[in-house]
């Protein structure tokens, strides 16, 4: 199972939402247990209805998707969601190991696939391939004001110094950083950089903002009281 797959350290703090679309608890269980050890957020949906509503969220980068589902087919999920997020990276579970059902998966627009029953290390392979080639289709680098961060690298720089972060800081930098002069509840800072790896402690937040005050600068990052906190646009 997942317990020796990479830890959020060695994965560098990506945090990513992986939508997983599939109706069987045990392999719900299997799967979300994994990609959590592997330090990915994990959002599930038991049917295809919610499973494209879900989808439709940006914080999703990823979808796992089961063909055989209630409510709305897998393949039918597939194609209504290639009109609306027609490059959001799709891996389909697949019970039928034929030629041909593959190839009409991949056809309807499915990324990759794979075959029931699979090792958790596979499906983690195919995961990481995926958002690999999805990173370097995206820009690799996000700039805001004198504040450029290199995500390949996972190095930022301010005013053309590097500035040290952990991996962590580095991935609160980063959600900060795609939504500029937005505003984060603590709660949504939780969930999109810590998830599942929460400690418990309520104060990790304000920690955390205190360490990327530091290093960056501490007018960069503002509170806005009993909201959050938000990257200044400059
Ligand atoms: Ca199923």
């Amino acid at each position: 199972m997942g317990c020796d797959v990479a830890s959020p350290q060695v994965e560098k703090g990506v945090v990513v939402a992986i939508l997983l679309i599939e109706d069987e608890d045990g392999i719900v269980t299997f799967v979300r247990r994994g990609l959590e050890s592997a330090g990915h957020q994990v959002l599930v949906a038991n049917d295809g209805i919610d499973g494209l509503a879900m989808a439709m969220s940006d914080d999703v980068e990823l979808i796992v998707l089961d063909l055989g589902l209630p409510g709305l087919p897998g393949e039918e999920v597939l194609r209504r969601l290639r009109q609306r997020r027609p490059t959001l990276p799709v891996i389909v579970l697949t019970a039928k190991d034929s030629v041909a059902d593959r190839v009409a998966n991949l056809e309807a627009g499915a990324d990759d696939y794979v075959v029931k029953p699979f090792s958790f290390s596979e499906l983690l392979a195919r995961i990481r391939a995926r958002l690999r080639s999805a990173t370097q289709t995206r820009s690799d680098t996000i700039a805001v004001g004198e504040l450029v961060l290199d995500l390949a690298a996972r190095t930022v720089t301010v005013d053309g110094a590097v500035a040290d972060l952990s991996a962590r800081e580095f991935a609160l930098l980063e959600t900060f950083a795609r939504h500029p002069g937005q505003v984060l509840s603590q709660v949504q800072l939780l969930d999109r950089v810590w998830g599942f790896d929460f400690d418990g402690s309520s104060n990790v937040v304000e920690v955390y903002v205190g360490h990327l005050r530091r290093k960056i600068g501490a007018d960069r990052i503002q509170t806005v009281r009993g909201a959050g906190y938000r990257l200044a646009e400059q």
